[in-house]
């Protein structure tokens, strides 16, 4: 028997009561769109997210949900004809697959593919070659979880980091010990087939489409061995503790070929090869501008990590609203346009319940950024509050930002003592200039040392960040009062090169079998976007093959 031929149909922005279960959702869509329930062959949320805009207008906050209704092809009723006349309805896009829909004969007998990096992107470039019956070894510097976890631990006993083994090297990634949040803010036909995934592995459904949907770190210690055990599955060997080091290229007759890649514990061959090393490995930018590799600077954010007691972002968001309350610790989003002069600024990576961490893997460098649990549960909320820099600050050269970053975290390290105590300052003594007194604790695991963040970003920084943290504290009464302190710095929000790609292809410019996908490359910028960029640069490169 053939199956049934289905439509799928997405009814855009039903109303959901903050307080009212979402199972009530199926029966006031079939209601709106005059079908019976029994007529649905599937329902499923496409998108929930929270409004709260009209709050201070008198106007409820509610979820609005967009859910997708899977229908006998044919089946259609009045009101689902008005509805799609008048846009309330729109047919469901399409999901992708992570299985390659075409293999350019050039690959289609299989091959040997290394991909280096096991962050997002490594993760879900190296999926679609397995599955297209490539060869696949996984090439990570750093250590499996387990290991890596107890790297940390020592790290934080001995304030000595493992330059392998760190907060932003080893399985996972340096999403690893984060919030988890998975923002895309891209409509991507691959989303779907990789939160699935995810989920398989899991991780919480609701991340399929909760627009606040994050997974926590605990959460993503549970989910990365299963994910390792999928990708073995597939045929997927991993090799840790294997920091590459170079190519070994075939030169001449136009573009050139990989042939194998050398790394501290041998020589690979390689029909493929894949980069996936994230924005922290400095001596991987460094090794391959020296290969000659098309690198060149891009614009970076900087900035510091704001923390304020939980209770007060929640006092400002929520007030008293017991509903409100009810959907756990609050978090921001903030936005301070350009003006006065002054470049645009914004938080960034905002850890409701969560802590700092230092986000390092080179000894005598210090940078913060933001981690939670799923629970959210700390006393304590964070968040980069950052600008964007760029090469008419920072000079060319393609690691000029690279330097640039460095200088920077080395002030702040020194300026913290050394050991990895990090500066701290009042957000209001930041504005005021002047140095912090009295009781200055943060969640920040080496502990504070009070600085003069003010003098020590710069005075372009200072600028563009005082106009903003002044706007935030009217958003968010008390951001900018006695409660609110900065820490820092934050240099490694994104990453200060970009390597040029072949827009069709996605391989490297001048080379027929490369890939350098994710937040390393510069084209990815968080968890999702980068397991995005791995995807979609395998399956480009399984259509395109490694000729020409
Ligand atoms: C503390 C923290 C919190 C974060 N929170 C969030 C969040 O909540 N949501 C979000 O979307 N993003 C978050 N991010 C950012 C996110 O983690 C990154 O954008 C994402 O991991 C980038 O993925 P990637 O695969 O490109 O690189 P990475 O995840 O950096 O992975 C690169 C991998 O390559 C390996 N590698 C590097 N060089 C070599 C080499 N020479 N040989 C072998 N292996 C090598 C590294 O060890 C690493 O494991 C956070 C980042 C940090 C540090």
């Amino acid at each position: 028997m053939s199956p049934e031929r289905t439509v799928t149909w997405r009814l855009l922005n039903l109303e959901l009561g903050l307080e009212e279960p979402e199972s009530v959702l199926r029966e006031r869509a079939c209601r709106e769109l005059g079908l019976e329930p029994e007529e649905l062959r599937g329902f499923r949320f496409a998108r929930k997210t929270l409004d709260a805009r009209d709050r201070r207008r008198g106007r409820a906050p509610r979820f609005v949900v967009h859910t997708d209704l899977i229908l006998a092809a044919g089946c259609e009723t009045p009101r689902l004809a008005r509805a799609v006349r008048s846009g309330r309805v729109i047919a469901a896009p399409a999901a992708g697959s992570l299985e390659a829909d075409s293999v350019h004969d050039s690959l289609a007998g299989g091959g040997r593919a290394v991909v280096v990096g096991c962050g997002p992107a490594g993760v879900f470039a190296a999926l679609p070659l397995a599955l297209a019956g490539l060869r696949v070894t996984l090439v990570e510097r750093g250590s499996r979880l387990e290991r890596r976890s107890r790297d940390l631990v020592r790290f934080h006993r001995t304030r000595v980091p493992d330059p392998e083994s760190n907060l932003l090297f080893g399985e996972g990634g340096a999403g690893t010990y984060s919030d988890g949040k998975l923002a895309t803010r891209v409509d991507d036909a691959l989303e779907v087939p990789i939160l699935e995934e995810l989920v398989a592995a899991g991780a919480p459904a609701e991340i399929l489409y909760d627009s606040r949907a994050h997974i926590g770190t605990d959460r993503l210690h549970t989910l990365l061995p299963r994910l390792r055990g999928r990708l073995e599955a597939c045929g997927v060997e991993f090799g840790w503790n294997a920091r590459f080091e170079g190519l070994v290229a075939d030169e001449g007759g136009g573009a050139r070929r990989v042939r194998a890649v050398t790394t501290s514990v041998g020589e690979l061959p390689c029909d493929v090869l894949v980069l996936a090393t994230g924005h922290s490995a400095r001596d991987t930018w460094a090794a391959l501008v020296e290969q000659g590799l098309p690198i060149e600077a891009k614009p970076f954010q900087l900035g510091v990590r704001v923390e304020h007691p939980q209770e007060l972002i929640d006092e400002a968001r929520y007030g008293s609203d017991a509903t409100l309350r009810r959907l756990g610790a609050a978090s921001y989003n903030l936005v301070c346009k350009a003006g006065e002069g002054l470049a645009a600024a914004h938080s960034f990576c905002m850890c409701p319940g969560g802590r700092i961490v230092a986000s390092v893997n080179e000894p005598g460098l210090l940078c913060t950024n933001g981690m939670s649990n799923s629970a959210h549960s700390s006393a304590w909320a964070n968040a980069a509050i950052v600008t964007t820099f760029g090469p008419r600050e920072f000079g060319g050269g393609p690691l000029a930002g690279v330097e640039f970053q460095r200088r920077l975290e080395e002030r702040f390290f020194e300026a913290g003592g050394g050991d990895y105590t990090a500066p701290v300052q009042r957000v209001g003594d930041f504005l005021d200039a002047r140095a912090s007194e009295g009781d200055l604790r943060t969640s920040y695991p080496f502990g504070v040392l009070p600085a003069r963040i003010d003098e020590l970003l710069g005075e372009d920084a200072r600028r563009i960040l005082a106009r903003a943290l002044r706007r935030f504290d009217r958003h968010l009464p008390g951001f900018a009062g006695p409660r609110g302190l900065l820490v820092g710095v934050e240099t490694r929000s994104s990453g200060p090169v970009r390597v040029r790609r072949e827009r069709a292809t996605g391989r490297v410019e001048g080379f027929r079998n490369l890939l350098w996908v994710g937040e390393g490359a510069g084209f990815a910028g968080g968890i999702m976007s980068a397991a995005l960029d791995g995807a979609r640069g395998a399956l480009s490169l399984l259509r395109a093959g490694v000729r020409g």
